[in-house]
């Protein structure tokens, strides 16, 4: 059976043809699958009978399955995609109180190559890359679930997106064209991957860009965070500098605080300094527990020092509110497990 909801609009002209159907069928076609977010042909009322009869023969809307769904007290929604050959990632759906946004984080990959330390898929490694459209499913599939519509979105989810890189320029496409999401309400963080920083802004759609620095300097970067050994801070810096000054955009950094080890005075002072020439504001992220690692999270009090210290060097800081974790949905604790319950 083929999978409408990975078809482009061109290919659904085709299919129409194919079936002898005028070429503007698909066009309705694809508004029933991605603007109203249809789970059956029965529901596409402007159809003909004819038409979705010769479909139902040869295709289905979407072949991603939802597994499991798990709502936290929250309000987070963690659901478990399946895809058509067995594998599975979470997509994550965050409302907040205050705001209408509603806030999407997705996977890239099925597990991650890069193996931070405190990362629970980094820990799993890698499985595979997601395609372009198995990406953009992840939302289509969560706005069908929840009827809800989804404003923003995050690739924080599974996976270091930019090595899945022309994937995840063609997902941003089909995510901004078919699902009617600004580009400035993309956000993809990495690990740094500094050669596809750089490819980043040569590309037609520049998302907002999230680094994940998680250390100010080498030594202790490199301890947790291989892909320190191949791309350095040093060059990383330039890199950053360069986002800057192409796109006039600011850059999101990220900072895990793993307590007793980059929590401390100094290094809230050393990473103001590190990052003194960069246009961006920084993200504090409180460490999540990932059972098999040894990290600890930070006191309360360390959090607000670290906070108040960035400040002091003209930055905005914001620290992230944990979102899901009493179903494992918070930041780093992603790993596609299924859960027997
Ligand atoms: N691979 C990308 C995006 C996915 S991870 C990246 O690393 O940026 C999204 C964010 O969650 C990253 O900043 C990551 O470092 C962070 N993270 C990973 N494990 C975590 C944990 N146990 N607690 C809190 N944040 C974690
Ligand atoms: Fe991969 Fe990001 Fe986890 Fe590091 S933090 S292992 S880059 S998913």
């Amino acid at each position: 059976m083929k999978s409408l909801s990975n078809f482009t609009l061109e290919e659904l002209e085709n299919l129409a043809l194919e079936l002898e159907e005028p070429k503007f069928r698909a066009k309705q076609l694809h508004n029933w699958i991605w603007t109203k977010s249809a789970q059956n042909f029965d529901e596409m009322t402007d159809l003909s009978k004819n038409f979705k009869e010769k479909l139902q023969q040869i295709a289905v809307v979407t072949n991603v399955k939802i597994k499991t769904k798990q709502v936290s007290s929250d309000g987070t929604i963690k659901y478990l995609l399946e895809y058509e050959d067995g594998e599975c990632v979470e997509t994550v759906l965050m409302r907040f109180d205050n705001r209408s946004n509603l806030t999407a984080c997705v996977s890239s990959q099925v597990g991650c190559a890069c193996g931070c330390d405190f990362c629970a898929t980094g820990k799993r490694g890698f499985i595979r890359n997601l395609t372009a459209f198995e990406i953009a499913n992840q939302i289509l599939t969560i706005q069908r679930d929840s009827k809800l519509k989804v404003t923003n979105v995050v690739f924080m989810g599974q996976g270091e997106p930019l090595n899945n890189f022309e994937n995840l320029n063609l997902a941003i496409k089909i995510i901004n064209d078919y699902l009617q999401i600004g580009i400035r309400r993309i956000t993809v963080s990495t690990c740094g991957i500094i050669p596809k920083i750089y490819d980043l802004t040569k590309q037609s759609l520049i998302p907002t860009l999230a680094l994940s620095l998680h250390a100010p300097n080498h030594s202790l970067r490199e301890k947790i965070m291989p892909i320190e050994k191949k791309h350095n801070l040093d060059e990383l810096k330039k890199a950053l500098k360069f986002f800057n000054d192409k796109t006039g955009d600011r850059i999101t950094i990220e900072y895990v605080l793993l307590g007793n080890l980059n929590d401390t005075r100094e290094m809230a002072f050393e990473l103001a300094k590190f990052l003194k020439d960069i246009k961006c504001n920084i993200n504090l992220i409180p460490y999540n527990s990932v059972d098999e690692t040894k990290y600890k999270k930070p006191d309360k009090k360390n959090v607000m020092m670290f906070k108040y210290i960035l400040e002091g060097s003209g930055k905005k800081v914001t620290v992230r509110l944990e979102r899901g974790a009493d179903i494992d949905a918070a930041c780093g604790q992603l790993r596609g497990k299924v859960v027997n319950n």
